[in-house]
């Protein structure tokens, strides 16, 4: 079982997102990530192999990532490996979609070829990518809201999970 932290508001989230983490170590993980949006700017997407101390350090306890609005996750892997590139959060290429994913999608091979066919392409073996790549498709799709997107997705979406 993997952990889910989101934080948005007036405070730097990077912090309270790895003390969010830190909470849920005891789940268990094999990896770790956040994402941080720091106004306007390109999301900032920081992961890790292994230990939360490993984030941690990367980000000097979050204070070398800028931004009030965030996610954080602990994966236990069940599609992929354990490594950096499989370890969430997971984004679309153009970076509009950026995702946390607990629990497992049961038909994201079916939706990954679709997704093939369209002319996407995947870095990571997740199911979560797929997931990411439809709500980025959908969103492309129709040019309406993100909840839109999101509601869209989650209609071809099987298995059970929550995403941030
Ligand atoms: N199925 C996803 C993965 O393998 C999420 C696993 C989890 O719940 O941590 O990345």
């Amino acid at each position: 079982m993997c952990g889910i932290v989101g934080f948005t508001g007036r405070h730097q989230a990077a912090p309270i997102l790895l003390d969010g983490l830190s909470k849920l170590e005891y789940r268990g993980y094999d990896s770790a990530g956040i994402a941080v949006r720091d106004g306007e700017k390109e999301t900032e997407i920081i992961k890790a192999k292994g230990r939360l101390k490993v984030l941690a350090e990367k980000t000097n306890g979050g204070e070398s990532v800028p931004g009030t609005c965030g996610i954080g996750h602990t994966r236990w892997a069940t599609h992929g490996e354990p490594s950096e590139t499989n370890a969430h959060p997971h984004a679309s290429d153009d970076g509009n979609v950026v995702a946390v994913h607990n629990g497992i999608i049961e038909n994201y091979q079916e939706l990954k070829e679709k997704l093939l066919r369209k002319g996407y392409s995947f870095y990571s073996a997740t199911d979560t990518e797929v997931a990411v790549k439809l709500v980025d498709y959908y969103y492309k799709k129709y040019g309406e809201s993100p909840i839109e997107a999101v509601n869209h997705a989650m209609v071809r979406i099987r298995g059970s999970y929550a995403l941030a």
